[in-house]
């Protein structure tokens, strides 16, 4: 049996963070009335003339530099023709052999803990297409009537390319998370792959291990969350292996991941780029770029990942990966950065919170942070809360899903549904002392040596009062009581 091995390149479309259009004065707002955000620029209308967006390419060489690439003193902009019911110019522009900025790269952090370092081959400017929308019968096929909605017509893209370096699915959802953050953080995009913000497509191909050429790849499109990423890129994976074991060959093409069914399908076959017909842009000079510009920008950086890294290790004694996992997320580590702020005890106690039970639950609910209705606020109260044992760690446990889930305060869910731990003396003594009388076999047992059974009383006792008892005051009590 031939052993084979993954080729993947991503390409990531992601919206850059600017008011208005490339190349037009409209705004780039989401979720506004179909075709209210359109001029006679973003429609395609004879003898309309682009104007370069100046904030479009501030960010561009901003990301230029958060990913260690060149930027390039000058680039141009290029027709992409094809045609398109939601493209009215029959063409995008785009660049095309002189993209804004090339040649970089990123350090991944992989699932097992080691590093990697990807490059980038490339990140162009790009205006984006409109949108079709198909009304009737769910699906193209079985639509009654289709609409063109040209909001988002001419919003800004940043394509970014990346090398081929990626060699499974895990990694390319840990470079996507990465690319994402890198974004966030620098304040290029919001970045968020609901809204359309971030897209990305894979060329996959595979060859056996040891040969140095690559195999024929095909591009998976159609992916819009990273656990999508992940799974069509293994399915392809392996799709493209029993197509090889079986004595045929991989096709190249484009294909789409539908999620419903977990396959990859065939959508056309792949153009290749003169299938495009690229020509300079003659509507628009060539960009120029001077090292004063770049320097202005380096200059007003924001905070990034990499910085936040060293100053929640430095501050608060967080180890690496805990830092890491945190800022995965710019608004997870917004909001640990607010919360650190309120709570006054050990900040570890936060880091916990945070990277096991408060994204254990958003990651099995789908859900980004932003989107649930916990706040600092909310959870500082929890933890004081467990700081004056007002409840146990077990039963925050219990809360945290609650309040991430309804946005209520831990104080008014404890009290409204009686989860206050119970740590008058008195009333765990009764329990405890009844959990021992119903248990002779194993005081017998306990009082003859085998104390390791101390945890079984603990235990009993804990179930009897559903948890509630602090469990530093049973194990007293146990000491006391079972002699
Ligand atoms: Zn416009």
């Amino acid at each position: 049996m031939t052993e084979y091995e993954a080729v993947i390149g991503l390409e990531i479309h992601t919206q850059l963070k600017t008011k208005s259009k490339i190349f037009c004065g409209c705004s780039t707002e989401f979720g506004n009335n179909p075709n209210s955000n359109i001029c006679p620029v973003c429609t395609g209308q004879p003898g309309a003339l682009p104007v370069l967006n100046k904030e479009v390419v501030n960010l561009a060489i901003r990301c230029g530099l958060v990913l260690d690439c060149t930027i390039n003193k000058k680039s141009v902009f290029a027709r992409k023709n094809y045609f398109y019911p939601d493209l009215p110019k029959a063409y995008q522009i785009s660049q095309f052999d002189l993209p804004v900025t090339q040649n970089g790269f990123v350090n991944v952090v992989l699932p097992d803990g080691t590093e990697k370092r990807i490059g980038i081959t490339r990140a162009h400017l790009e205006e984006d297409a409109g949108k079709l929308v198909h009304q009737g019968a769910e699906g193209i096929e079985g639509a009654t009537s289709s609409h063109v909605d040209l909001n988002r017509s001419s919003v800004p893209l940043l394509e970014i390319v990346s090398e081929p370096d990626i060699r499974s699915a895990e990694e390319a959802r840990a470079y996507l998370e990465k690319i994402k953050s890198i974004l966030q953080f620098a304040d290029i995009s919001e970045a968020n792959m609901e809204e359309g913000q971030l897209r990305c497509d894979a060329n996959v191909s595979i060859r056996p291990i040891g040969q140095k050429e690559f195999g024929v790849k095909a591009e998976i499109k159609n992916m819009n969350s990273f656990r999508a990423v992940e799974k069509a890129i293994k399915i392809e994976i392996d799709r493209q292996k029993q197509v090889l074991s079986s004595g045929k060959k991989v096709i190249q093409e484009t294909r789409s991941y539908d999620e419903a069914s977990g396959k990859t399908v065939s959508m056309r076959s792949k153009e290749e780029s003169h299938d495009y017909r690229y020509f300079p842009e003659p509507d628009l000079l060539p960009l120029i770029i001077d090292d004063a510009w770049i320097a202005q920008i380096k200059k007003d950086l924001p905070e990034l990942a990499e910085q936040r890294i060293a100053r929640y290790q430095e501050a608060y004694g967080i180890s690496a990966y805990d830092a890491r996992v945190l800022t995965l997320d710019k608004a997870v580590s917004d909001f640990f950065d607010t919360t650190a702020k309120l709570y006054s005890g050990d900040k570890k106690t936060i880091v916990n919170w945070l990277t096991t039970d408060i994204l254990g639950y958003l990651k099995n609910e789908n859900l980004e942070i932003g989107q649930t209705k916990l706040t600092p606020q909310n959870l500082v109260e929890m933890l004081g809360l467990i700081d004056n044992k007002t409840i146990s760690g077990k039963i925050a446990k219990d809360l945290i899903g609650k309040m991430i889930a309804t946005g209520e305060s831990a104080k008014k869910l404890v009290e409204s549904t009686g989860m206050q731990q119970i740590t008058d003396e008195n009333e765990i003594q009764k329990i405890v002392q009844e959990v021992i009388d119903a248990n002779p076999k194993q005081l017998e047992q306990y009082r003859s040596g085998k104390t390791a059974l101390k945890g079984y009383f603990v235990g009993e006792t804990m179930k009897r009062t559903k948890g509630k008892a602090s469990p530093q005051v049973v194990n007293q009590l146990l000491d006391k009581l079972l002699g």
